[in-house]
């Protein structure tokens, strides 16, 4: 049989890294097993369903490249299918109207609670009751009163209920609107899932799903209920520990293939391997393996996988996900190298593609001042003769390549008979108005010719007013 699974997010907020996760571990599955990915938006929550969030996990998802294979299905397009169901189960027994107050709800939660009992519906209408004039009534699923549900979770192993714990659930509201236990039912039999994966939030609300669908003729699928996410403090992770949305990780200037790889170790390992690429994911990943205990999101640990993956992709897919941080960032990649090139100078420098593109300024818009403590250290009078020598060298250079730029510089410092120090800082400074760099052949390279030598002779004209004015 196919494996079939789905991820099925309410849009009520954003795409969290738990969702992300969740999600992650369908896909992985699906696509290990080459089953089918479904993915199915439950939107029946009409106050709190918004449109913009479904836009947020539809983006989130397509970032991540978790690409389903059918869907996305909408619940609210469904509200025919799951009336239809509610009149089958209404006809066969299996469910039946409840007109219960509500004050008799609360009066009867009341009491249980009083006597220490876990508060349930009684049962009231279950043997069939008066209409209540002008009340809808809600409709109520005849839960079996004997017997127990049993399942094998394939995280968390067995599980065993007693009917005599659960109660007659509401699947249909007095407007006619579905409950989530139920149309997560009726969508889960109507797109052959066979597996279905999600957090251990849902892990009390299997047992009464099983009785439904055994109510309508169907097999339950198999069953995954993975472990919640913890922050770093050991507590729910939640917005208190930092963002928690994917999509502000993009933002962050996190690239789709560290926060995979970092979501895919909370709960799951192989052996002690830390890295893996998407392949590697596939090729390894079992459901069967996730760990039941909850696991923390390292900040850390997702800052030191981004800058292994900035270094180890293809430039030129580093630089895809480079270019919104330079939009943000106010800074137009076509005035300056290469983003391919930059990615390569820069990626062990830093851990984030926002930090890369902050760090990378210099090199694609002029700066106004030079950093006060750099200039005092390094543009003083001893650094004209230097910068002047090497302009010329540089003005004369053919290749504006590392290697040629390397051994421009070491030359000239031969030349002088000074270390390349003497000539490296100032020119440095000069480049980039800071003390900070990558090597001196690497900055020079991504300035570029034109630029490199009229920053150069800006410096000289400011050590030569700084002399003037000390005179
Ligand atoms: N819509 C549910 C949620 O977002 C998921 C339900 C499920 O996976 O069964 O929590």
């Amino acid at each position: 049989m196919t494996t079939r699974t789905r991820f099925a997010p309410s849009p009520t907020g954003f795409l969290h890294v738990g969702g992300a996760r969740t999600a992650l571990f369908c896909w992985l599955q699906a696509r290990k097993e080459q089953g089918v990915f479904i993915l199915r938006i439950e939107d029946t929550d009409l106050e709190r369903s918004t449109p913009e969030s479904v836009q947020a996990i539809l983006d989130g998802m397509e970032w991540l490249g978790l690409d389903h294979d059918e869907g996305p299905f909408y619940q609210t397009h469904r509200f025919d299918r799951y009336a239809e169901v509610t009149k089958e189960l209404l006809a066969a027994g299996k469910a039946y109207p409840c007109w219960c107050s509500k004050e008799r709800l609360e009066k009867l939660r009341e009491e249980q609670m009083a006597a220490g009992l876990k508060p349930r519906y009684d049962g009231h209408c279950r043997g069939g009751a008066e209409p209540v004039p002008g009340v809808d009534p809600v409709i109520r699923f005849r839960n079996p009163q004997v017997g127990s549900v049993v399942f094998e979770d394939r995280v968390r192993g067995r599980i065993a209920v007693s009917n005599e714990e659960l109660d007659d659930l509401v699947i249909a509201r007095p407007d006619g609107s579905p409950t989530y236990n139920f149309t997560v039912v009726v969508d889960d039999i109507d797109m052959g899932v066979t597996l279905v994966i999600r957090g251990d939030d849902h892990i009390n609300n299997t047992p009464r799903q099983i009785n439904i669908y055994e109510a309508l003729g169907a097999t339950p699928p198999q069953f995954a209920h993975v472990p919640m996410i913890l922050g770093e403090d050991g507590a729910r992770l939640s917005k208190r520990h930092g963002a928690v949305s994917v999509l502000q990780y993009r933002e962050m200037g996190y690239l789709p293939e560290a926060l995979l790889n970092c979501l895919v170790r909370l709960g799951w390992s192989f052996g002690d391997q830390e890295v893996f690429s998407r392949d590697e994911m596939v090729e390894h990943f079992s459901i069967d393996d996730v760990n039941r205990k909850a696991a923390a999101f390292d900040h850390t640990k997702l800052d030191w996988l981004n800058q292994h993956w900035m270094k180890t992709l293809p430039a030129g897919r580093v630089a895809t996900e480079l270019r919104p941080q330079f939009e943000a960032a106010g800074l137009d990649p076509a005035k300056g190298p290469a983003l391919e090139d930059l990615v390569g100078v820069q990626a062990e420098r830093v851990n984030t593609l926002k930090a890369m593109a902050e760090a990378s300024r210099p090199y694609y818009e002029d700066f106004a001042d030079f950093d006060p403590d750099a200039a005092k250290k390094h543009l003083r009078p001893v650094a004209a003769e230097p910068l002047q020598a090497i302009r010329d060298t540089l003005a004369g250079l053919a290749a504006w390549t590392p290697e040629a730029l390397d051994a421009a510089v070491r030359e000239t410092a031969e030349r002088l008979e000074v270390n390349m120090g003497k000539i490296a800082q100032p020119l440095r400074v000069a480049l980039t108005g800071s003390g900070m760099s990558p090597s001196i052949d690497l900055t020079l390279w991504l300035v570029g010719q034109e630029r490199a030598l009229a920053r150069i002779d800006s410096a000289l004209g400011f050590i030569a007013e700084r002399a003037a004015q000390q005179r």
